[in-house]
């Protein structure tokens, strides 16, 4: 290993060993898992407790906004539809998703979920696992469409 090598890998090393320490003081106070929790969120379309930390708004350079959405158990949003689709990453937990007329997927941390343009779906936390996720949504084609609550059947639904 050269000596210009040395200067990248040993403070990623650092880096690394501190994320390490940070995942196991998550398991105690589940505050931050990669980005900030951000702030309770207070609209009508979500069931039980979810937090949002918005990351990337939308700009002249991008039409997509990026955010961090951490659901408490059982916290899920409503039925809803993305013109322009969206992009689900797992970071943390366990959560659901469900296209209207599918199975309800199980994610998990690593999981990535493509939801096509104007699908109706909901995503949430499982039951009993907290769930944390980063949404990458298009917004060329306009707002989320917001439909109907998940019903406690639908949610507690295999299918
Ligand atoms: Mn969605």
């Amino acid at each position: 290993m050269n000596h210009k090598a040395n200067h990248i890998l040993l403070p990623l090393i650092v880096l690394i060993s501190a994320c390490n320490n940070n995942q196991q003081m998550d398991k105690i106070e589940p505050k931050m898992v990669v980005f900030p929790k951000g702030e309770k969120i207070t609209n009508t379309n979500f069931t039980g407790t979810a937090y949002l930390k918005p990351l990337v708004e939308v700009d002249s350079l991008n039409s997509i906004s990026v955010g961090s959405v951490t659901f408490d158990p059982g916290a899920r949003s409503k039925w809803h539809m993305h013109p322009a689709g969206q992009i689900l990453l797992a970071i943390d937990g366990v959560g659901y998703y469900q296209e209207k007329g599918k199975p309800k997927q199980i994610l998990h941390k690593g999981d990535a979920i493509k939801c096509p343009p104007n699908i109706p779906h909901w995503h949430g936390a499982s039951a009993d696992t907290p769930f944390v996720q980063i949404a990458i949504t298009g917004r060329e084609k306009g707002e989320t469409v917001w439909l109907e609550k998940v019903t406690d059947k639908e949610y507690q639904s295999i299918q």
